[in-house]
């Protein structure tokens, strides 16, 4: 269970959510019925043990609670603000069945910081004896591999697009649901193991995996994402039309070039992406921000708890409608029509299946459109390596240990699995870490 948000800090784009005090930390804790076969650490897609780490803060060892967390997740702060725990490691806790689940992520947070306060000796560094695994991609499955690795005593080095790392955690998750010490805090953590990270190197050339291996990288791990973002036909080429990963990213760095006071904004889309944009247009100080989906709103992919923070920040849930066109006016687009929609088939959410419902057509006054209606990986992943064989908008197929078709050649995170968490990033990136290890010592026996 999570503290209450604070909407004070989400219009600062500060944390939301207050730290547990101590007094809560020692009570969560001594709620923990420290069982056997622990389910919440089967829970957690990256092996951060809950139950391990819940165990050290109840006998008052926050230290080892905090190397815990390290040791296993190299995004363990990062985590701590951003997992949906209802769905993962909390979802699993024994005591919910008598009553609420014990606040993991809560928990999580407190000995990360106190790891950080009282500055817990930094992670061993490789001895880079092992050796060299070029990563592309420096978000949460690139440095989830990375760190793996190094403790395996690989050379290391992240090829990352970007000036900064972290992928989207760094770049479009809002600061009000994730304060920048945390990943910070981590990445610092990355560093320390010796892992070598190029940025402003984006690995995009035809046959670029290939030259990697050709230079001698002994093994290649793709983790870059998804950085295309969908668009509505209709929407194209207005300049006041934008799509959430461009927006966010502004917001993040630089909102006040944004300048939305009084504005109107229209968020297309129904998913946590939507809820953060448009929470974020909010906070920009927008006047009235719609959320148009064609679900309704019993059936939208945000959690209850995003939508919560929606209803918090006044958003206008236009739920169940379709987007029909635009209005114009000298500056470009100053609106949009629509109508409200139900299922010809109950339960298929896709656009072919919305009926219109005659009599219900709208116009609203908008000054900004933003699409938050999905992404896929960069058009540069089907040419990086002869061959690679890549299923429907670019997904790369891998097999149970996140091997390609090519061998030597990894992936994992979104661009494996078409978007999903953090953890599930850092967990495939530690598992793909281990299948390396295991094809490079197989290619050494085998010589
Ligand atoms: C707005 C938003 C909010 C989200 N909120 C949450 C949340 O609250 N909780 C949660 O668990 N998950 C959340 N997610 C999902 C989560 O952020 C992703 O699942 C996770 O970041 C995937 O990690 P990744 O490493 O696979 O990819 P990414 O995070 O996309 O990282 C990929 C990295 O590769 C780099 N790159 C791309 N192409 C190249 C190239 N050709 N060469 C070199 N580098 C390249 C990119 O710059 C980036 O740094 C959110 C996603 C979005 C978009
Ligand atoms: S990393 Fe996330 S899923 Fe894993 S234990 Fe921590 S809060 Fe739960």
């Amino acid at each position: 269970m999570k503290l209450p948000v604070n909407p004070e800090k989400i219009v600062q784009f500060k944390g939301m959510r207050e730290p547990l005090s101590l007094q809560a930390v020692i009570k969560e804790s001594n709620r923990c019925l420290l069982c056997f076969d622990a389910p919440c650490s089967e829970g957690c897609p990256a092996g951060t043990d809950p139950a391990k780490f819940i165990r050290q803060i109840k006998f008052y060892n926050y230290k080892g609670a905090a190397r815990t967390i390290r040791n296993n997740n190299i995004l363990g702060s990062v985590c701590a603000f951003v997992c949906p725990v209802e769905k993962l490691c909390e979802k699993k806790c024994s005591i919910k069945a008598l009553e609420d689940p014990i606040n993991i992520s809560g928990l999580q947070r407190f000995a990360s910081e106190y790891g950080q306060r009282f500055e817990i000796e930094p992670p061993a560094q490789s001895l880079k004896s092992e050796g060299r695994i070029a990563i592309i991609g420096g978000g949460p499955a690139g440095m989830g591999c990375a760190s793996a690795l190094a403790k395996m005593d690989y050379e290391v080095t992240v090829f990352e697009r970007e000036n900064l790392t972290g992928g989207v955690p760094r770049w479009n998750i809002p600061g009000f649901r994730l304060p920048e010490e945390a990943l910070v805090y981590d990445v610092k953590n990355l560093i320390s193991q010796g892992v070598e990270i190029r940025h402003k190197s984006p690995v995009e050339t035809p046959e670029a995996v290939t030259n990697l291996l050709a230079e001698g990288y002994d093994s290649v791990f793709i983790s870059s994402g998804l950085s295309v973002a969908f668009k509505l036909d209709m929407l194209n080429g207005y300049s006041n039309v934008t799509d959430y990963i461009t927006f966010l990213r502004k917001v993040k760095f630089g909102n006040e070039s944004l300048n939305l006071k009084n504005k109107n904004v229209a968020i297309i889309g129904g998913g946590s992406v939507a809820i953060d944009s448009a929470v974020s247009a909010k906070a920009c100080g927008a006047n009235k921000v719609y959320l148009i989906s064609l679900e309704h709103l019993s059936e939208l992919p945000a959690d209850k708890e995003e939508i919560n923070l929606a209803r918090i920040m006044d958003i206008i849930f236009k739920s169940g409608s379709q987007i029909t066109g635009v209005v114009e006016n000298e500056n470009g687009l100053s609106g949009l029509t629509g109508i409200e929609t139900d299922w010809i088939e109950p339960g298929k959410f896709i656009p072919l299946n919305a009926r219109q419902i005659s009599g219900t057509e709208f116009r609203i006054n908008i000054d900004l459109v933003v699409q938050a209606i999905g992404t896929k990986p960069g058009n540069e992943i089907m040419i990086l390596a002869k061959g690679l064989k890549t299923i429907g908008k670019g997904i790369i197929e891998v097999n149970e240990d996140f091997e390609t078709n090519i061998p030597g050649v990894f992936a994992g995170g979104d661009v494996v699995n078409g978007g999903a968490t953090v953890v599930q990033a850092v967990g495939e990136g530690k598992k793909a870490a281990q299948s390396i290890d295991n094809f490079l010592k197989n290619r050494r026996t085998s010589k």
